[in-house]
């Protein structure tokens, strides 16, 4: 018998569902879907293919397969992503976690472990736009020692974020608020990081894969692209402590432009670190040691 064309069989086995899947996802995300769906680990799903599976698991599964196949992406199905090795939950509230976003957690932590601040002075780190709050909730993590904090213009974000921080033990202070808005004017950090919106509101990627059900408000800036980071750059000076830095995440091809709007604003040590992938990813700059 076919198993593969059609529904899935009320009494499928994990090798039968799998071949189901397989004719119309990727097999990974496939495989993926039904340790969600079962709680089976991988391996358990490899040894023991003739295995059957509860009816409500299948039916979860197949419904979960139909919906990828319709291009809902595997993170928004399952509810969760991992970054930095640890599990963010996700809704369609917020921006999936990306690989290229460690690379601002590395720099920022390496920053954050380089500054030379005063003895039983704590870091005072400030994540911008944090989505389901991957990146402050790593930082609280890796830098035990520092006080981080995190703003979001979404009621929803935050309280996904809250609630991520809490399930990992994170100490992280939420508040709402559109970039500097909500906080005082002399709330100083030592380190501001931000993964904004980067892309430009007619990029032709917003069409293509996961990016079509992410939230635009995650995504897009405006005209160009650069309107939240010329934002940020502008304002962040008002927000940091001398000596503080400015880090930010962006486009492939941004580098250039946002270093220009870093120099323009009178930042120091401007500088572009590189993602996995070899593109200049981050970049970042200093406030000056003394405001003159
Ligand atoms: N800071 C979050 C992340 O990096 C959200 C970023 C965003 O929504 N642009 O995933």
């Amino acid at each position: 018998m076919n198993t593969t064309s059609g529904a899935l069989p009320h009494d499928a086995t994990v090798g039968e569902a799998l071949a189901w899947a397989r004719a119309r996802i990727g097999a990974l995300e496939a495989r993926v879907l039904l340790c969600h769906a079962s709680g089976w680990s991988s391996t358990k799903l490899t040894a023991w293919p003739e295995r059957s599976l509860p009816a409500e698991v299948l039916q979860r599964f197949a419904a979960w397969v139909e919906r990828r196949a319709a291009g809902v992406p595997v993170a928004y199905l399952v509810r969760e992503r991992e970054f930095y090795g640890r599990r963010i939950r996700v809704t369609p509230s917020v921006l999936i976690p990306r690989p290229e976003t460690e690379t601002l957690v590395e720099v920022a932590i390496a920053l954050a472990l380089a500054l030379t601040l005063p003895p039983e002075h704590a870091p005072r780190i400030l994540d911008l736009g944090t989505g389901s709050g991957c990146v402050a909730i790593t930082l609280a993590l890796e830098l035990p020692q520092a006080e981080v904090f995190a703003v979001d213009a979404s009621p929803e974000a935050l309280g996904l974020a809250m609630g991520n921080s809490a399930r990992l033990k994170a100490s992280v202070s939420f508040l709402e608020s559109d970039w500097f808005s909500r906080l005082g004017p002399g709330e100083a950090f030592d380190l501001i990081v931000s993964n904004p919106p980067y892309l430009a509101q007619d990029d032709p990627h917003l069409e293509e894969g996961d990016l079509r059900f992410e939230p635009r408000s995650a995504l897009v800036a405006g005209e160009t692209g650069l309107e939240a980071i010329a934002a940020i750059v502008s304002e962040a000076p008002r927000h940091l402590a001398e000596g503080g830095w400015l880090l930010l995440e962006h486009g492939w091809d941004q580098a250039q432009r946002v270093r220009g709007l870093l120099l323009d604003a009178g930042f120091l040590e401007v500088q572009s670190w590189k993602d996995l992938a070899g593109h200049e990813r981050v970049s970042g700059g200093r406030r000056r040691l003394v405001d003159a």
